[in-house]
Protein backbone atom coordinates (compact mmCIF):
# COMPACT_ATOMS: atom_id res chain seq x y z
CA UNK A 1 0.00 0.00 0.00
CA UNK A 2 1.53 3.75 -0.70
CA UNK A 3 1.73 6.08 2.00
CA UNK A 4 -0.91 7.59 2.97
CA UNK A 5 -0.97 11.59 2.45
CA UNK A 6 -3.12 13.58 4.76
CA UNK A 7 -4.06 17.02 3.44
CA UNK A 8 -7.50 17.31 5.57
CA UNK A 9 -5.85 19.22 8.30
CA UNK A 10 -8.86 22.02 8.75
CA UNK A 11 -10.81 19.04 9.47
CA UNK A 12 -8.35 17.61 12.54
CA UNK A 13 -4.65 17.34 13.10
CA UNK A 14 -2.45 14.45 13.80
CA UNK A 15 -1.63 13.87 17.62
CA UNK A 16 1.36 15.81 18.78
CA UNK A 17 3.89 14.02 20.19
CA UNK A 18 3.93 16.13 22.94
CA UNK A 19 0.47 15.32 23.42
CA UNK A 20 0.17 11.75 22.82
CA UNK A 21 2.43 11.13 25.67
CA UNK A 22 1.00 13.82 28.52
CA UNK A 23 -2.40 11.80 27.25
CA UNK A 24 -1.32 8.53 27.83
CA UNK A 25 0.46 8.94 31.39
CA UNK A 26 -2.81 11.11 32.46
CA UNK A 27 -4.99 7.75 31.32
CA UNK A 28 -2.38 5.87 33.51
CA UNK A 29 -3.58 7.81 36.61
CA UNK A 30 -6.50 7.20 38.89
CA UNK A 31 -7.87 10.18 40.00
CA UNK A 32 -11.31 12.36 40.03
CA UNK A 33 -10.26 15.86 40.04
CA UNK A 34 -12.79 17.16 42.22
CA UNK A 35 -11.30 14.81 45.40
CA UNK A 36 -9.32 16.06 47.77
CA UNK A 37 -7.26 12.47 48.31
CA UNK A 38 -3.86 12.49 46.98
CA UNK A 39 -4.59 10.85 43.40
CA UNK A 40 -7.36 13.86 43.08
CA UNK A 41 -5.30 16.21 43.46
CA UNK A 42 -2.66 14.98 41.12
CA UNK A 43 -5.28 15.19 38.09
CA UNK A 44 -6.33 18.69 39.46
CA UNK A 45 -2.94 19.62 38.77
CA UNK A 46 -3.12 18.14 35.31
CA UNK A 47 -6.37 20.28 34.50
CA UNK A 48 -4.51 23.64 36.38
CA UNK A 49 -1.64 23.02 34.58
CA UNK A 50 -3.02 22.77 31.04
CA UNK A 51 -5.37 25.59 31.90
CA UNK A 52 -2.38 27.94 32.27
CA UNK A 53 -1.12 26.66 28.80
CA UNK A 54 -4.30 27.34 27.12
CA UNK A 55 -4.27 31.11 28.66
CA UNK A 56 -1.00 31.59 27.54
CA UNK A 57 -1.87 30.33 24.00
CA UNK A 58 -4.34 33.41 23.51
CA UNK A 59 -2.72 35.46 25.91
CA UNK A 60 -5.42 35.15 28.82
CA UNK A 61 -5.78 35.14 32.31
CA UNK A 62 -6.05 31.25 33.05
CA UNK A 63 -9.41 31.79 35.72
CA UNK A 64 -10.65 32.64 32.54
CA UNK A 65 -10.73 29.63 30.52
CA UNK A 66 -13.40 27.15 30.98
CA UNK A 67 -12.73 23.91 29.56
CA UNK A 68 -15.56 21.82 27.38
CA UNK A 69 -16.05 18.76 25.36
CA UNK A 70 -14.68 21.20 22.02
CA UNK A 71 -15.47 24.14 20.25
CA UNK A 72 -18.90 23.32 19.46
CA UNK A 73 -20.09 23.17 23.25
CA UNK A 74 -17.40 26.35 23.57
CA UNK A 75 -19.51 28.23 21.27
CA UNK A 76 -22.75 27.17 22.88
CA UNK A 77 -21.71 28.00 26.04
CA UNK A 78 -20.94 31.72 24.76
CA UNK A 79 -23.99 32.68 22.78
CA UNK A 80 -26.69 33.28 25.41
CA UNK A 81 -28.05 36.67 25.97
CA UNK A 82 -25.25 37.68 28.63
CA UNK A 83 -26.98 39.39 31.84
CA UNK A 84 -25.28 43.36 32.09
CA UNK A 85 -25.91 44.96 34.79
CA UNK A 86 -28.74 47.02 32.87
CA UNK A 87 -30.56 45.32 29.58
CA UNK A 88 -29.22 41.80 28.79
CA UNK A 89 -27.48 41.24 25.34
CA UNK A 90 -30.20 40.29 23.47
CA UNK A 91 -29.70 40.20 20.04
CA UNK A 92 -27.31 37.98 18.04
CA UNK A 93 -25.27 38.75 14.95
CA UNK A 94 -23.38 35.88 13.28
CA UNK A 95 -21.60 36.12 10.12
CA UNK A 96 -23.21 34.09 7.03
CA UNK A 97 -19.90 32.08 7.15
CA UNK A 98 -19.71 30.57 10.05
CA UNK A 99 -19.64 27.25 11.65
CA UNK A 100 -22.74 25.63 12.21
CA UNK A 101 -22.75 25.73 15.93
CA UNK A 102 -22.47 29.70 15.58
CA UNK A 103 -24.92 29.64 12.85
CA UNK A 104 -27.60 27.75 14.79
CA UNK A 105 -27.69 31.05 17.44
CA UNK A 106 -26.56 28.95 20.30
CA UNK A 107 -29.55 29.35 23.14
CA UNK A 108 -30.86 32.45 21.25
CA UNK A 109 -34.20 32.30 20.21
CA UNK A 110 -34.91 31.76 16.33
CA UNK A 111 -35.66 35.57 16.04
CA UNK A 112 -33.43 37.43 17.49
CA UNK A 113 -30.57 36.23 15.37
CA UNK A 114 -29.66 38.02 12.31
CA UNK A 115 -26.83 36.96 9.63
CA UNK A 116 -24.09 39.54 8.59
CA UNK A 117 -23.38 38.98 4.82
CA UNK A 118 -19.61 38.39 3.62
CA UNK A 119 -18.19 39.95 0.32
CA UNK A 120 -16.94 37.81 -2.61
CA UNK A 121 -14.03 37.64 -1.39
CA UNK A 122 -15.41 35.95 1.91
CA UNK A 123 -14.54 38.67 4.72
CA UNK A 124 -17.30 39.94 6.89
CA UNK A 125 -18.88 43.29 5.41
CA UNK A 126 -18.06 45.88 7.50
CA UNK A 127 -20.79 48.66 6.43
CA UNK A 128 -23.72 45.71 6.70
CA UNK A 129 -22.29 45.02 10.65
CA UNK A 130 -22.50 48.40 11.12
CA UNK A 131 -25.73 48.79 10.07
CA UNK A 132 -26.82 45.93 11.34
CA UNK A 133 -26.09 46.49 15.11
CA UNK A 134 -27.13 50.16 14.94
CA UNK A 135 -30.62 48.30 15.28
CA UNK A 136 -29.82 46.62 18.58
CA UNK A 137 -28.97 48.35 21.99
CA UNK A 138 -26.66 45.77 23.56
CA UNK A 139 -25.50 43.37 20.67
CA UNK A 140 -23.75 40.39 20.56
CA UNK A 141 -21.66 39.50 17.41
CA UNK A 142 -19.70 36.52 16.52
CA UNK A 143 -17.59 36.33 14.02
CA UNK A 144 -14.55 33.42 13.39
CA UNK A 145 -11.08 34.43 13.06
CA UNK A 146 -10.43 32.56 9.93
CA UNK A 147 -12.67 30.21 7.86
CA UNK A 148 -12.72 26.70 7.74
CA UNK A 149 -13.66 26.04 4.57
CA UNK A 150 -11.46 29.22 2.83
CA UNK A 151 -8.80 30.04 4.89
CA UNK A 152 -10.54 33.63 4.64
CA UNK A 153 -9.12 35.73 7.59
CA UNK A 154 -11.82 37.92 9.26
CA UNK A 155 -10.93 41.74 10.02
CA UNK A 156 -11.56 41.14 14.00
CA UNK A 157 -9.66 44.17 14.86
CA UNK A 158 -11.73 46.48 12.63
CA UNK A 159 -15.10 44.54 14.13
CA UNK A 160 -14.10 44.31 17.55
CA UNK A 161 -13.81 48.50 16.97
CA UNK A 162 -17.33 48.85 14.98
CA UNK A 163 -19.07 46.36 17.82
CA UNK A 164 -17.65 47.63 21.07
CA UNK A 165 -18.84 51.43 19.86
CA UNK A 166 -22.19 50.25 19.55
CA UNK A 167 -22.22 48.84 23.44
CA UNK A 168 -21.63 45.00 21.82
CA UNK A 169 -19.81 42.22 23.22
CA UNK A 170 -17.49 40.11 20.48
CA UNK A 171 -17.08 36.41 20.18
CA UNK A 172 -15.10 34.93 18.07
CA UNK A 173 -14.84 31.36 17.15
CA UNK A 174 -10.43 31.17 16.81
CA UNK A 175 -10.89 27.09 16.00
CA UNK A 176 -8.80 27.36 13.23
CA UNK A 177 -6.12 30.41 14.49
CA UNK A 178 -3.26 28.55 16.70
CA UNK A 179 -0.47 27.75 14.69
CA UNK A 180 -1.21 29.42 12.12
CA UNK A 181 -2.08 32.95 12.46
CA UNK A 182 -2.09 35.32 16.06
CA UNK A 183 -5.02 34.74 18.23
CA UNK A 184 -4.16 37.09 20.93
CA UNK A 185 -7.14 37.82 23.44
CA UNK A 186 -5.90 40.77 24.01
CA UNK A 187 -4.51 42.08 20.13
CA UNK A 188 -7.84 41.50 18.48
CA UNK A 189 -10.08 42.88 21.32
CA UNK A 190 -12.20 40.02 21.36
CA UNK A 191 -14.41 39.77 24.56
CA UNK A 192 -15.08 35.44 24.26
CA UNK A 193 -13.06 33.16 22.06
CA UNK A 194 -13.14 29.70 21.23
CA UNK A 195 -10.99 27.01 20.55
CA UNK A 196 -10.23 23.48 20.27
CA UNK A 197 -7.77 21.04 20.90
CA UNK A 198 -7.74 18.60 18.00
CA UNK A 199 -7.39 21.38 15.65
CA UNK A 200 -3.97 22.48 16.82
CA UNK A 201 -2.29 18.42 17.51
CA UNK A 202 -3.88 17.86 20.94
CA UNK A 203 -6.46 14.87 21.12
CA UNK A 204 -10.34 15.46 20.02
CA UNK A 205 -12.82 16.25 22.63
CA UNK A 206 -11.41 18.73 24.76
CA UNK A 207 -12.04 22.66 23.66
CA UNK A 208 -12.56 25.67 26.09
CA UNK A 209 -13.89 29.02 25.66
CA UNK A 210 -12.05 32.01 27.09
CA UNK A 211 -13.52 35.16 28.59
CA UNK A 212 -11.18 38.42 29.38
CA UNK A 213 -13.43 39.93 31.41
CA UNK A 214 -15.53 39.60 34.32
CA UNK A 215 -18.79 38.24 31.96
CA UNK A 216 -21.42 36.25 34.02
CA UNK A 217 -21.66 33.03 31.52
CA UNK A 218 -24.97 31.46 32.44
CA UNK A 219 -23.70 27.54 32.36
CA UNK A 220 -24.93 25.04 29.61
CA UNK A 221 -24.49 22.16 31.25
CA UNK A 222 -25.43 22.42 34.72
CA UNK A 223 -24.15 19.62 37.61
CA UNK A 224 -21.52 18.76 39.94
CA UNK A 225 -20.07 22.50 40.15
CA UNK A 226 -17.02 21.33 37.87
CA UNK A 227 -15.06 24.47 35.93
CA UNK A 228 -16.08 26.85 38.87
CA UNK A 229 -19.73 26.39 38.23
CA UNK A 230 -19.98 26.85 34.46
CA UNK A 231 -19.32 23.53 33.27
CA UNK A 232 -20.91 20.17 35.35
CA UNK A 233 -19.31 16.78 34.54
CA UNK A 234 -16.15 14.76 35.84
CA UNK A 235 -13.29 16.47 33.76
CA UNK A 236 -11.70 14.59 30.89
CA UNK A 237 -8.48 14.91 32.38
CA UNK A 238 -6.31 13.29 29.31
CA UNK A 239 -7.99 15.28 26.91
CA UNK A 240 -7.42 18.64 28.50
CA UNK A 241 -3.95 17.51 28.93
CA UNK A 242 -2.97 16.88 26.13
CA UNK A 243 -4.95 19.83 24.73
CA UNK A 244 -2.79 22.00 26.88
CA UNK A 245 0.67 20.05 25.94
CA UNK A 246 -0.35 20.50 22.37
CA UNK A 247 -1.04 24.31 22.76
CA UNK A 248 2.50 24.74 24.12
CA UNK A 249 3.65 22.52 21.33
CA UNK A 250 1.78 24.68 18.60
CA UNK A 251 3.53 28.18 19.66
CA UNK A 252 6.93 26.82 19.60
CA UNK A 253 6.48 24.39 16.10
CA UNK A 254 4.09 26.79 14.25
CA UNK A 255 5.67 26.38 10.68
CA UNK A 256 3.68 29.08 9.12
CA UNK A 257 6.37 30.70 6.49
CA UNK A 258 6.80 26.76 5.85
CA UNK A 259 3.47 26.27 5.70
CA UNK A 260 2.91 29.64 3.76
CA UNK A 261 5.66 28.93 1.07
CA UNK A 262 4.02 24.97 0.65
CA UNK A 263 0.43 26.61 -0.06
CA UNK A 264 1.83 29.32 -2.42
CA UNK A 265 3.90 26.17 -4.46
CA UNK A 266 0.39 24.04 -4.70
CA UNK A 267 -1.81 26.98 -5.62
CA UNK A 268 1.15 28.09 -8.88
CA UNK A 269 1.00 24.42 -9.65
CA UNK A 270 -2.79 24.16 -10.08
CA UNK A 271 -3.15 27.37 -11.46
CA UNK A 272 -0.53 25.85 -14.47
CA UNK A 273 -2.96 22.62 -14.63
CA UNK A 274 -5.29 22.92 -17.52
CA UNK A 275 -8.32 23.44 -16.44
CA UNK A 276 -7.59 26.52 -14.50
CA UNK A 277 -9.29 26.30 -11.23
CA UNK A 278 -10.96 29.00 -9.70
CA UNK A 279 -9.27 29.65 -6.00
CA UNK A 280 -11.96 30.86 -3.40
CA UNK A 281 -10.81 34.01 -1.20
CA UNK A 282 -7.63 34.42 -3.32
CA UNK A 283 -7.11 38.42 -3.35
CA UNK A 284 -8.05 38.01 0.76
CA UNK A 285 -6.19 37.85 3.74
CA UNK A 286 -5.87 33.93 4.19
CA UNK A 287 -4.57 31.46 6.77
CA UNK A 288 -0.84 30.15 5.29
CA UNK A 289 -2.53 26.47 5.06
CA UNK A 290 -5.55 26.83 3.35
CA UNK A 291 -6.62 26.40 -0.30
CA UNK A 292 -10.28 26.04 -1.60
CA UNK A 293 -10.67 25.80 -5.49
CA UNK A 294 -12.67 24.32 -8.27
CA UNK A 295 -12.98 23.91 -11.72
CA UNK A 296 -16.59 24.23 -13.59
CA UNK A 297 -17.97 20.76 -14.18
CA UNK A 298 -15.89 18.29 -11.86
CA UNK A 299 -17.83 17.63 -9.16
CA UNK A 300 -16.41 17.61 -5.59
CA UNK A 301 -17.01 13.99 -4.84
CA UNK A 302 -15.54 12.85 -7.91
CA UNK A 303 -12.09 14.76 -6.99
CA UNK A 304 -11.96 13.24 -3.42
CA UNK A 305 -12.58 9.98 -4.38
CA UNK A 306 -10.03 10.34 -7.06
CA UNK A 307 -7.33 11.56 -4.71
CA UNK A 308 -7.98 8.96 -1.66
CA UNK A 309 -7.84 6.13 -4.85
CA UNK A 310 -4.25 7.83 -5.34
CA UNK A 311 -3.44 7.58 -1.27
CA UNK A 312 -4.36 11.45 -0.61
CA UNK A 313 -6.90 12.68 1.74
CA UNK A 314 -8.53 16.43 1.19
CA UNK A 315 -12.07 17.43 2.08
CA UNK A 316 -14.97 18.94 -0.04
CA UNK A 317 -15.11 22.24 0.17
CA UNK A 318 -18.48 21.86 1.07
CA UNK A 319 -19.63 21.25 5.09
CA UNK A 320 -19.10 17.53 4.99
CA UNK A 321 -20.82 16.37 8.25
CA UNK A 322 -22.06 13.04 8.76
CA UNK A 323 -20.22 11.95 5.59
CA UNK A 324 -22.51 13.60 3.11
CA UNK A 325 -21.22 16.35 0.55
CA UNK A 326 -23.84 19.32 1.06
CA UNK A 327 -23.78 22.74 -1.20
CA UNK A 328 -21.40 25.39 1.35
CA UNK A 329 -22.78 28.15 3.08
CA UNK A 330 -19.93 29.61 2.95
CA UNK A 331 -19.16 29.74 -0.42
CA UNK A 332 -22.97 30.37 -0.88
CA UNK A 333 -22.67 33.37 0.54
CA UNK A 334 -19.43 34.71 -1.16
CA UNK A 335 -22.12 34.71 -4.22
CA UNK A 336 -20.48 31.07 -6.12
CA UNK A 337 -22.28 29.70 -8.25
CA UNK A 338 -24.10 26.62 -6.77
CA UNK A 339 -22.38 24.88 -10.00
CA UNK A 340 -19.17 25.72 -9.30
CA UNK A 341 -19.39 25.53 -5.52
CA UNK A 342 -20.77 21.97 -5.93
CA UNK A 343 -17.08 20.96 -7.02
CA UNK A 344 -15.32 22.91 -3.89
CA UNK A 345 -12.15 20.61 -2.83
CA UNK A 346 -10.21 22.45 -0.02
CA UNK A 347 -6.39 21.22 0.66
CA UNK A 348 -5.01 21.91 4.24
CA UNK A 349 -1.43 21.54 4.89
CA UNK A 350 0.02 21.34 8.74
CA UNK A 351 3.11 21.89 10.25
CA UNK A 352 4.88 18.84 8.74
CA UNK A 353 3.74 18.76 5.35
CA UNK A 354 6.61 18.91 2.99
CA UNK A 355 7.28 20.04 -0.56
CA UNK A 356 7.43 16.50 -1.86
CA UNK A 357 3.74 16.27 -0.61
CA UNK A 358 2.72 18.83 -2.47
CA UNK A 359 4.27 17.46 -5.47
CA UNK A 360 3.01 14.39 -5.23
CA UNK A 361 -0.94 16.32 -4.76
CA UNK A 362 0.01 18.01 -7.60
CA UNK A 363 0.77 15.41 -10.19
CA UNK A 364 -2.47 13.37 -8.94
CA UNK A 365 -4.59 17.24 -9.78
CA UNK A 366 -2.78 16.68 -13.43
CA UNK A 367 -3.96 13.29 -13.53
CA UNK A 368 -7.86 13.40 -12.25
CA UNK A 369 -7.59 16.79 -14.29
CA UNK A 370 -6.51 15.62 -17.78
CA UNK A 371 -9.70 12.85 -17.10
CA UNK A 372 -11.89 15.81 -16.66
CA UNK A 373 -10.49 17.26 -20.24
CA UNK A 374 -11.22 13.76 -21.56
CA UNK A 375 -14.46 13.69 -20.08
CA UNK A 376 -15.68 16.91 -21.83
CA UNK A 377 -13.88 15.56 -24.95
CA UNK A 378 -15.73 12.63 -25.15
CA UNK A 379 -19.22 14.63 -24.28
CA UNK A 380 -18.70 16.99 -27.02
CA UNK A 381 -17.90 14.44 -29.39
N1 LIG B 1 -15.62 26.12 14.61
C1 LIG B 1 -14.87 25.96 13.50
C2 LIG B 1 -14.43 27.16 12.71
C3 LIG B 1 -14.49 24.67 13.11
O1 LIG B 1 -13.73 24.50 12.01
C4 LIG B 1 -14.93 23.56 13.87
C5 LIG B 1 -14.57 22.14 13.45
N2 LIG B 1 -14.83 21.84 12.10
C6 LIG B 1 -15.71 23.79 15.01
C7 LIG B 1 -16.04 25.08 15.33
C8 LIG B 1 -16.18 22.65 15.87
O2 LIG B 1 -15.11 22.14 16.61
P1 LIG B 1 -15.22 20.81 17.50
O3 LIG B 1 -14.96 19.69 16.54
O4 LIG B 1 -14.12 20.94 18.51
O5 LIG B 1 -16.56 20.77 18.11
Amino acid sequence: MTDRLYFDWNATAPLREEARKVVLRALEATGNASSVHTEGRAARRLIEEARAQVAALVGANAKNVTFTSGATEANMLALHPFRGSDAPHDRLFVSAIEHPSVLCGGRFPADAVEQLPVTREGAVDLHALRSAIARAAKPLVSVMLANNETGVIQPIVEIAEIVHAANGLLHVDAVQGPGRTGCDIELLDADLMTISSHKLGGPQGAGALIRRGDLQLEPLIKGGGQERGLRGGTENVAAIAGFGAAAVASVKQANVEHMAKLRDALEAGLKAAMPRPVIFGEGAARLPNTTAFAVPGMKAETAIIGFDLNGIAVSSGAACSSGKVQASHVLAAMGVEPSLARGAVRVSLGWSSTMSDVERFLGTWNILAASLIKERRGIAA
